[in-house]
């Protein structure tokens, strides 16, 4: 039985971990971390998640949830992530790293981390988006420079980073597969007298509105045809059930920095 403790636990994110840890044969909720800001705090995090009482109160003793648990997933905010990894490491515990929006400092202490422990990290843990991402590579190389590609994703109007991590990956595939940068071609939405398109640009757009879980499309267009790679999300239980499927398949692996790919078998 694995042993989890999830860091974020009050959340949106949070609270479908809680739920769908129910589902998941093989793995126990041992702990539930939020801030100590969080008003939820110190309430049971099974009433929160809307199962009923499961006896794990949201608490901010990170430090003791690390001790407690075999692997910790974390779903909470980028500025946290180093705190995280740094207990993990500290503790030899493997982590899952759901949460977005990491700066380079961030990611290179996520890297660090990676040298003693084995992690996890996934913009997006559907398997669906998972498997959007090796058919992205796949279309960008058959189609080529000769077909433009604008990435657009829409998420609801809470989400703090734009554009959302899912859509750098699926840049980061396109680019790839046509053995390109993404930092050299990447468009950020598009403003002004921007002049003609520059052949092999990759333009990505953000929109945020209301409740949308998560929306991304791939669009790749020549002249005289399109193709459109879309995933839609319809609840958060798909992402949280693949950072679950990842916390199982973490358990046990050597030092290393892991991403769904992995998980799935699709790399
Ligand atoms: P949310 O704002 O609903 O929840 C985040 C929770 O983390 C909050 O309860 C907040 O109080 C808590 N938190 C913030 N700082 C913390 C800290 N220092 N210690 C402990 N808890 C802390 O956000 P959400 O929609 O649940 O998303 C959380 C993160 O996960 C975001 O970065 C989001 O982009 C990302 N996300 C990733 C995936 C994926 O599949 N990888 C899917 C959805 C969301």
């Amino acid at each position: 039985m694995i042993k989890v403790a999830i860091v974020g636990a009050a959340g949106r994110m949070g609270q479908a971990l809680v739920r769908c840890s129910k589902v998941v044969t093989g793995m126990q909720v041992v702990a539930a971390v939020d801030t100590a800001a969080c008003p939820l705090c110190g309430k049971d995090s099974g009433l929160i998640a809307g199962i009923g009482e499961n006896g794990i109160k949201i608490t901010h003793d990170l430090a003791a949830a690390v001790k407690d648990a075999d692997i910790l997933i974390d779903f909470s905010f980028h500025e946290n992530v180093p705190v995280t990894v740094a207990l993990a490491t500290r503790h030899k515990k493997g982590v899952v790293i759901g949460t977005t929006g990491l700066n380079p400092e961030e990611r290179a202490a996520v890297d660090e981390a990676a040298r003693v422990i084995p992690i996890v990290w996934a913009p997006n843990m559907s398997v669906g988006v998972n498997l959007l991402f090796a058919l992205v590579e796949q279309a960008a190389r058959a189609l080529g420079l000769d077909y433009d590609v604008e990435i657009t994703e829409a998420h609801h109007k809470f989400k703090r980073d734009a554009p959302s991590g899912t859509a750098l990956r699926l840049g980061e595939k396109v680019a790839q597969g046509r053995n390109q940068n993404l930092r050299d071609v990447a468009v950020f939405g598009r403003e002004g007298l921007g002049g003609e398109r520059p052949r092999g640009e990759i333009g990505i757009h953000a929109i945020r509105a209301a409740d949308i879980v998560g929306e991304h499309t791939v669009l790749f267009a020549t002249e005289g045809e399109r193709v459109e790679l879309t995933h839609r999300a319809t609840s958060r239980d798909a992402l949280a059930k693949g950072a679950l499927q990842a916390s199982l398949w973490l358990a046990g692996k050597k030092p290393g920095l892991y991403d769904m790919q992995n998980v799935l078998g699709l790399s």
